[in-house]
């Protein structure tokens, strides 16, 4: 008969006798044993560390990539400066471009400094800095939009969407990221936020990389880091949508779209998009919505259209009606559980329709507006603009305003999370995908998400 373990003796003894010391003894023996296994066979845990992979091999590697220099943006050749210890070298896969990127990509004026635009992309780790323990040589990245450092204050306080890694690393008026790269003649080039992304070879700090294990493709892999997950958390991670609750989400673009998964997702009773252009109200029946409204024809009528649609099957306040009153604060308590505000500014003419207030201050009063008294409104859009709310029904409505900065998106705990989304057919990634371009093209899909001909363009690298 073979000898019972350290373990099994000790749990055989616990069971002899219950007592305060007999089961800190047992704890300690335990404990004792786990760390004795631990001791003597480390290499399971050890193995699965990135290994400390020297890059020196990488400096100087030859690439292309989009480029915003002097006047223009165009395709360059371009060579990789040595990488930080912590910094991570990545092979495009694939990357999307995000609207808030269109302003400063398409403009004419003098760049300060020549930058590969962009703030995410996916792609194969293919060298790490000597420091680097997050990912290793081989494995397929999100490179997200924000950083999860894990060890910040905001990350401490469970607010990762706030990592100081992104938003604090340029104070002292510095740079915060050194040029990666730099073109024939020399010129330093800078990858936008430090991250880039429109480049056959990006480089990343660790705490922007997300490990993804995974067959899906890189052109669905990507949209997770910036507008797709973004829009998804809203409903998932931020302000958690309820099932059979109102949703409204203003804006079917990328990023709304992705809130009107997570209502689908999470079972909501309603999802109300709203868009002017037709082709997105469109697609958003299909993808989740379950009524469209054009903020167009409504008018400054919307948030009243919101509050009838949301209104409950009865108007007896007291058997759980909505629509008691018309007067005075009975109104403003009709409205939506949860809004997201996702159209935000207009920063060229669209060459689709057009939104009714292209500084976007209106929708954010109006999303305000449409929610219920006691609901959650996440402002998500970028306005640049003072918004001016009413103040008593700021104090009194008790409305919930939540912070748009990806959505309450924690990159570590729920990408992998949206991966088996996507594998489930739960969140459609692909459908999100108007049109993919090569990197030739790279101008022609920042061009196209300007115009919002299209819902997401992916770069694809060959
Ligand atoms: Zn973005
Ligand atoms: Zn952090």
């Amino acid at each position: 008969m073979p000898t019972p373990s350290v373990r099994e003796s000790a749990l055989m003894k616990s069971k002899r006798r219950l007592s305060r010391r007999n089961v800190l003894k047992t704890g300690a023996a335990l404990l004792a044993a786990e760390m004795g296994r631990l001791k003597t066979a480390p290499t399971v845990v050890e193995a699965q560390q990135a290994p400390a992979v020297l890059t020196g091999t990488q400096t100087g590697r030859a690439f292309r990539g989009l480029v915003r220099h002097g006047t223009t943006i165009d395709v360059q050749e371009l060579r990789l400066r040595p990488i930080d210890p912590r910094q991570v070298v990545i092979r495009s896969l694939a990357v999307a471009p995000c609207y808030t990127i269109v302003r400063g990509a398409l403009s004419t004026t003098p760049a300060r400094r020549a930058e590969v635009p962009n703030h995410c992309g996916f792609g194969v780790v293919e060298a790490v800095g000597a420091l680097v323990k997050r990912v290793q040589v081989g494995d397929r990245v999100v490179v997200a939009g924000t950083s999860q450092c894990g060890q910040c204050y905001q990350c401490l306080h469970g607010n990762p969407d706030f990592c100081q890694f992104t938003f604090f690393s340029n104070t002292d008026g510095a740079a915060p990221f050194a040029p990666f790269a730099e073109m024939r003649d020399g010129t330093p080039v800078d990858a936008q936020a430090g991250i880039g992304g429109m480049s056959e070879v990006m480089t990343a700090f660790e705490e922007y990389c997300v490990p993804v294990f995974t067959d899906l493709p890189a052109a669905e892999l990507t949209l997770l880091g910036d507008q797709l997950a973004s829009g998804f958390a809203a409903g998932h991670a931020r302000m958690q949508f309820e099932p059979g609750s109102d949703v409204v989400v203003f804006g079917a673009g990328p990023v709304g779209l992705g809130a009107i998964q997570a209502g689908r997702v999470t079972g909501a009773g309603q999802v109300i998009a709203i868009d002017p252009i037709r082709y997105r109200r469109e697609f958003a029946m299909k993808i989740g919505a379950t009524s469209t409204l054009d903020p167009n024809v409504e008018g400054d009528g919307i948030v009243e259209r919101v509050r009838e649609l949301c209104q409950g099957p009865n108007d007896r306040r007291f058997a759980g009606g909505t629509t008691y009153g018309r007067a005075g604060n009975a109104v403003m308590a009709r409205g939506a559980d949860f809004v997201v505000e996702a159209a935000g500014l207009q920063a060229f003419p669209p060459k689709v329709e057009a939104q009714p207030d292209p500084t976007n201050v209106k929708t954010v009063q109006q999303a305000w507006d449409c929610t219920r008294m006691g609901g959650h409104v996440m402002l998500m859009g970028f306005t640049l603009q003072p918004v001016p709310f009413p103040g008593a029904s700021l104090a009194l409505l008790g409305r919930t305003i939540h912070p748009g900065q990806q959505g309450g998106l924690h990159v570590m705990r729920d990408l992998p999370r949206y991966v088996k989304l996507i594998e489930k057919g739960k969140i459609d990634a692909k459908s999100m995908i108007t049109r993919r371009y090569t990197l030739d093209q790279g101008r022609q899909a920042i061009q196209d998400t300007a115009d919002r001909t299209i819902i997401t363009g992916v770069i694809e690298f060959s």
